[in-house]
């Protein structure tokens, strides 16, 4: 069985070595191509867009995969309308991972926004230390608030892409636990925390820490994703497609 899994997440990541020495399955992994140096996978790595839900089409039926599986991020809402499309033009049977959003919990001051311009809006004309984790593709809009102290935390160097005038840049590749977290924040003299409703265990430190020191989160909710057959994580993702692959 020829499996194509759309990554980038540790999600694709923990599935490809669960599935990757597996008889009988041929894996790869499909990257964005977004990161400079992406962890190593023991699976085949295409990197690169395929040119829409048409080119992905393509790419399905050329190289005869079985089964697609859209472990993307919560946030890469086109690649996974594409894969929908892809599968449903096709019949390649998809599989989506879906992780779980983070719930609010008492103690929690969260001001949910719908998409990063609001988030910028809701920080406020005060000026105020902004600890900023929504990934190095969002953070230009921030320069139109540039009274802000930022504390900007990506994985790839930010280079030019948030040109304020108070900026500390952190590059580090999570998981990050709540201990860690706090004192970062508290150290930073942190104001407000600014993230995606990212979900998962990996990144939740920072909101745990905000709650604990008393902060508000303003948080973006997720897009909109096609209803398509999904599992919560990669264990479940990997009984189902072993399923399959006995069956
Ligand atoms: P997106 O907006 O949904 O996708 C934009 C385009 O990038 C797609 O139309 C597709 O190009 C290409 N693409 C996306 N994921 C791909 C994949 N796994 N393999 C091949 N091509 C892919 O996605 P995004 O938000 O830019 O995210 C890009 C990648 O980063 C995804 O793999 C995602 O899992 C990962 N990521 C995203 C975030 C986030 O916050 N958005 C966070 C962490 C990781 P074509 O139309 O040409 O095929």
């Amino acid at each position: 069985m020829r499996i194509l899994i759309l990554g980038g997440t540790g999600e694709a990541s923990a599935l490809v070595r669960g599935l990757g020495s597996r008889a009988g399955l041929s894996v790869t992994l499909s990257l964005a191509g977004r990161t400079a140096a992406p962890a190593r996978e023991p699976v085949p790595t295409r990197i690169g867009g395929f040119g829409g839900a048409e080119g992905l089409a393509r790419y399905l039926r050329a190289h005869a995969i079985d089964r697609l599986v859209d472990a993307t991020h919560p946030f890469a809402a086109r690649i996974s309308r594409n894969a929908a499309a892809a599968a449903a033009e096709t019949g390649v049977p998809l599989l989506a991972i879906r992780r779980p959003p983070w719930i609010r919990q008492a103690g929690d001051a969260w001001i949910e926004v719908d998409t990063i311009a609001q988030s910028v809006d809701a920080l406020g004309v005060d000026p105020k230390t902004v600890f900023l984790t929504v990934g190095r593709m969002e953070v230009a809009a921030f320069a139109n608030a540039p009274q802000h102290d930022y504390v900007v935390r990506t994985i790839e160097p930010l280079g030019e892409a948030m040109p304020v005038p108070r900026l500390t840049a952190i590059r580090a590749r999570g998981p990050f636990d709540e201990a860690a977290e706090t004192v970062l924040m508290r150290e930073a003299g942190i104001a407000v925390l600014v993230t995606k409703n990212a979900g998962g265990n990996a990144t939740y430190g920072k909101i745990a820490a905000a709650r604990v020191l008393g902060l508000p989160v303003v948080i973006v909710r997720r897009p909109w994703k096609p209803d398509v057959p999904s599992v919560a994580d990669a264990e479940a993702a990997l009984d189902r497609l072993s399923g399959t692959a006995r069956g």
